[in-house]
């Protein structure tokens, strides 16, 4: 099957399978978005589906993103240039050079990576844009972390997909967890929440990085530009609950106790995470659980990808 066929079509539904553990007498459930069927998975995988359309299109030949060496948004948006027979051309910032497998496949898709100071970032897409328009290309371009409406609208898609999950198993599930980085995976699930008029539930977006208030701002202002004329009469200050107490200092830094519950989460179940966003996230989840005394309820765990990240510490 051409790769792009996957874009052509609503994406496959992820399964939702529960946990052995238990803590605190909760039982647990995993929705495998790690398992979406391209460039090795995970939530950027709906954003680009969602940029695929816009790109196609806009009729653009060159696609534009920002993204570190080991941004798995990079990788996917890298593999469908590709896919697409368009170039591709990455802004990264020059102080994380390693290269990790990300960085590596990135330049495999044959995209060009230009590094620059992260303090340059805005001046150089603005720069390489004008080049591009220039020479008589057309690009695109995707801000970091697949940001925007798109990126949110494929969440608002995903909690609908739960709920009818929901359904379908008879189950229904007090908290949703999930790692959140740019904010636009929780906007979508908290716009999905609110487009339902659904309060059953607390969707729980534990920090991998930003600091409560600019975190919890910057999700805020996704939701505000999708639900447009909506906002108002839709936004509930309640439903946004963005958890920064797990950070470990930032983006990247992770503890022992980290270390530890991806290893659990492997060799008890199968499943592999990272330090930066998924292990980090779920480990987040277990110590937000006992804190707050929640007891006997049903958790299902949003995994978000990163698969690459999870061999880079093998
Ligand atoms: C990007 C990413 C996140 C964070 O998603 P946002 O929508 O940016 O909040 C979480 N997990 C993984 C594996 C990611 O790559």
């Amino acid at each position: 099957m051409n790769q792009l066929a996957l874009f052509e079509q609503p994406l496959p539904v992820t399964p939702i399978a529960p946990l052995r553990m238990v803590c605190g007498q909760n039982r647990f459930w995993i929705k495998r978005d790690d398992l979406l069927p391209f460039s090795f998975g995970g939530n950027k995988v709906r954003k680009a589906a969602e940029f695929y359309k816009e790109i196609k299109e806009s009729g653009a030949d060159v696609v534009m993103t920002y993204g570190s060496n080991s941004s798995n948004h990079c990788r996917i948006i890298a593999n469908m240039a590709a896919a697409m027979g368009l170039q591709c051309h990455v802004i990264s910032p020059e102080e994380h050079r390693e290269v990790l497998y990300n960085t590596k496949m990135v330049s495999q898709f044959g995209a060009a990576i230009e590094t620059c100071p992260v303090s340059e970032v805005a001046q150089t897409i603005e720069n390489r844009k004008a080049c591009f328009v220039n020479e008589g290309k057309k690009p695109y371009f995707i801000t970091g972390g697949g940001h925007g409406n798109p990126g949110t609208h494929s969440y608002v898609r995903a909690y609908d997909e739960i709920c009818t999950q929901e359904a379908q198993m008879g189950v229904h599930f007090d908290y949703i967890f999930h790692a959140s980085g740019t904010g636009a995976t929780q906007a979508g699930l908290v716009c999905g929440q609110l487009l339902a008029k659904d309060e059953s539930r607390r969707i729980v977006g534990i920090s991998i990085a930003r600091e409560k208030e600019r975190g919890r701002e910057v999700v805020r202002e996704s939701i505000e530009a999708y639900l447009g004329a909506d906002y108002d009469k839709l936004y509930r200050d309640d439903a946004l609950i963005f958890e920064d107490a797990y950070r470990c200092g930032g983006y990247g830094m992770y503890s022992p106790e980290i270390l530890e519950a991806i290893d659990r989460l492997m060799s008890e179940e199968g499943i592999p995470t990272d330090t930066t966003y998924v292990g980090k996230a779920f480990w987040g989840m277990l110590q937000y659980l006992q804190e707050k005394a929640v007891s006997g309820k049903k958790i299902l765990f949003l995994h978000t990808g990163g698969t690459p990240l999870f061999f880079d510490k093998l």
